[in-house]
């Protein structure tokens, strides 16, 4: 096969122009990607967006109407999805519930046909290293979802594949389940060094999960990136919108690094030479607005009125209006000391500063277009 002839060499799963249709629907859009050995990677993105199918397809669990699916070095585009060497977590914990926890773990290796006193000890190692000792006699429902979805880890790590598939598994979880088992899975992974890929709608849990994550929206991939560039530097409005907070303002680029926002100007540090007249959103972090220390002289400095606030614990959010530019309206983050230093209350109009290398230019329509 010449499968892989232009991948990485450290690339253990490689996707090819994957197509899955369903009749008129397009729900993947000739997807490549390639995923390295040992990495953990996320898909993310809002539901329908096709990761679930993506995932489906490279465990064979569904077929790709075109493409290519390749892993650790072996063309598996048409084997069945026992040829392809992974293990599979699901949301629901899909444990057999007539068997025991230690029956459960050992289906893969007993299917093998491996020795009796070799899958015993297997399975006392995993259920060790899932953190269930001595829970192997009970029966799923004795269980509590957390601890299930532990079994169904060790179940999936059994026969120490190549590739961990986790479909949202910690979706079904209570909120202080869910983050202490995202903690375990990613040390357990970086223990074992097996490639892992997590399909997830949870922007948090990719970001705090995730080596790369792969963004996806209506069947393409936007953007892949390790979390900080998916934060940072968005490749689009979908992804800076999905991912973490921003605020839009509807913009017109005014000349190279330089935006109009209704009567204001202000200045960006975009690198690209973008065109005088294109329509374009501008993004910001809400932590990135300089709301202390601000001279009228600074840079993008302006007068804001305070028309909300949110308190969300350890700091609070607030909308902010532009006194001279209605449409100069935008979220800033003020932490607990600033809280207590600028004093945030709706009404109030104080001195903030956009810095230029935090707006993110998004351009929407050539000067053309726009006409
Ligand atoms: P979710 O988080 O809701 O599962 P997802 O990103 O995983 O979303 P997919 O399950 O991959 O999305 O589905 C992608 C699109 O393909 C959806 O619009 C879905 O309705 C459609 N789809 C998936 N499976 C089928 C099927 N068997 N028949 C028809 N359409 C399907």
């Amino acid at each position: 096969s010449t499968a892989g002839a232009s991948a990485s060499p450290r690339a253990y799963l490689v996707v090819r122009g994957l197509t899955r249709r369903f009749g008129a629907f397009t729900a993947l859009d000739r997807i490549d990607l390639e995923v390295r050995r040992g990495e953990f990677v996320c898909f993310l993105g809002p539901s329908g967006c096709g990761k679930t199918t993506l995932l489906r397809a490279i465990a064979g669990l569904d077929r790709q109407d075109e493409g290519r699916i390749e892993i650790g070095g072996r063309d598996v585009s048409h084997a069945p999805p026992a040829d392809r060497d992974f293990g599979i977590v699901f949301q629901s914990y899909a444990l057999f519930p007539n068997l025991t926890v230690d029956d459960n773990v050992a289906y893969g290796l007993v299917n093998r046909r491996r020795p009796r006193a070799e899958i015993a000890a297997r399975v006392k190692e995993l259920l060790a290293l899932v953190g269930l000792p001595d829970q192997g006699a009970k029966f799923p429902v004795q269980l509590s979802g957390g601890q299930q979805q532990r079994v169904a880890l060790a179940r999936a790590l059994a026969t120490s594949p190549g590739l961990l598939l986790l479909d949202e598994p910690l979706s079904a979880l209570d909120a202080r389940v869910r983050l202490h088992l995202r903690e375990e899975i990613r040390a357990l992974q970086n223990r074992l060094g097996v490639t892992t890929i997590m399909v997830t709608h949870d922007q948090e849990e990719a970001l705090a999960m995730a080596d790369r994550i792969v963004v996806m929206n209506h069947g393409v991939i936007e953007q892949v990136g390790t979390p900080e560039e998916i934060y940072r530097t968005p490749a689009s409005a979908f992804v800076a919108d999905f991912v973490g907070t921003m605020s839009f303002l509807d913009a017109t680029v005014a000349a190279p690094g330089e935006i109009r926002v209704g009567a204001r100007s202000l200045r960006v540090a975009d690198g690209r030479a973008l065109v005088p007249g294109c329509a374009a959103r501008v993004g910001l972090r809400p932590e990135d607005v300089r709301v202390r220390g601000v001279h009228p002289d600074d840079e993008n400095a302006f007068e804001a009125t305070i028309e909300d606030v949110e308190f969300l614990g350890a700091f609070c959010r607030a909308r902010l209006v532009a006194r001279d530019a209605p449409g100069l309206a935008l979220l800033a983050d003020f932490s607990a000391n600033l809280m207590r230093d600028v004093g945030v209350e709706v009404g109030k109009t104080l001195l903030v500063a956009l810095p230029p290398d935090a707006l993110r230019v998004f351009v929407r329509s050539s000067p053309m277009a726009d006409e």
